[in-house]
């Protein structure tokens, strides 16, 4: 079996102005360090997609569809919140990072690969159902989690978001339906302050959200307790039948924008712990979304260390 990666040029049209920390720089930084190891040949390469509307307003109110679309066609700016700033061009590349996350799906269950990553920018776990937000337009991962459950008929899915940020956009999204577990270790306090561990889901979805909320200064061993003591016996008790990972990159202790001390090779435990989980009951099923990530040189090897375990799992089967 073989890993897909999704990568486009036409991510690094989402052009967020000077001096903003979600820049095109993190893509190319990304690219140029991967592309370097003999493994990055053996990877499937997935091309992306305009995501649909249909899809999109899966999870989005229309009024976020048209408000994104005219602010870009307005020749940019900033769109809902400060932090979100758009060219003319993110419209369009947004749409191709949500549909680049679903064309990585579609290889998945055809078996074409048992699990992939997907390189991706904007970013999404910050965005709303109606309102963008901390450099997230639409909400990739919450997308491609409702595209698996309708497209194909998954059942449940588990989304595990490891960014230093917690995924407020992805925990509402999902907080009121059970069949799709949201687990975030995230700094906190800390952007954009929800997370608290009393957070566990409303309604019908109490108990299916998991918020292990981390303090500044915690590193691979606090997050291996997290890991082994809490998420762990959750996710496979859950049983899903996909695994979605949002996969941001700044929990790294290189990163400017949050205190946590992972070391690179964290994520590589990380990564093995969850192919564990897909392959107990979800085939191997695996798909991971790059959300955040600052620092170049620690997102870049962090990332290729996710790739290559992710690799490694696909070439043992
Ligand atoms: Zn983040």
């Amino acid at each position: 079996m073989n890993t897909g990666f999704l990568s486009d040029e036409r991510f690094l049209l989402h052009d967020t102005g000077k001096s903003h920390p979600e820049r095109p720089a993190r893509m190319r930084s990304v690219l140029d360090h991967i592309r370097e190891f003999s493994w990055f040949e053996t990877l499937l390469p997935i091309t992306a997609e305009t995501c649909d509307e249909k899809w999109l307003t899966e999870v989005h109110d229309m009024k976020l569809v048209q408000r994104a679309r005219e602010t870009c066609a307005n020749g940019g700016g900033q769109l809902d919140s400060p932090d979100v700033q758009v060219s003319t061009k993110s419209f369009d590349t947004a749409l191709l990072a949500a549909g680049g996350v679903m064309r990585i799906a579609d290889a998945v269950m055809s078996g074409q690969v048992n699990n992939g990553f997907a390189l991706v920018r904007p970013p999404g776990h910050h965005a709303e159902r109606s309102e963008a937000m901390g450099f997230c337009l639409f909400n990739n991962v919450a997308i491609a989690t409702r595209y698996l459950q309708k497209q194909y008929g998954l059942d449940k899915i588990l989304i595990v978001d490891w960014d230093v940020h917690h995924g407020n956009g992805t925990q509402h999204i999902f907080e009121q339906d059970p069949s799709v577990l949201y687990v975030s270790l995230h700094q906190y306090p800390h952007y954009p302050g929800t997370g608290a561990s009393s957070e566990t889901g409303v309604g019908s979805g109490v108990g299916a959200t998991l918020n292990c909320p981390m303090h500044a200064g915690s590193g691979d061993n606090e997050y291996e307790q997290a890991f082994r003591e809490v998420i762990l016996p959750f996710a496979y008790e859950f049983k899903p039948d996909a695994v979605v990972i949002s996969a941001g990159f700044d929990a790294h202790q290189t990163d400017p924008l949050g205190d946590i001390n992972l070391s690179t090779d964290f994520y590589g435990w990380m990564t093995t712990r969850l192919l564990e989980v897909a392959d107990s009951s979800s085939e191997g099923r695996l798909i991971s979304v790059l959300e955040g990530g600052y620092n170049l040189k620690g997102l870049s090897e962090s990332v290729a260390k996710h790739i290559s375990v992710l690799l490694d799992d696909s070439a043992a089967i």
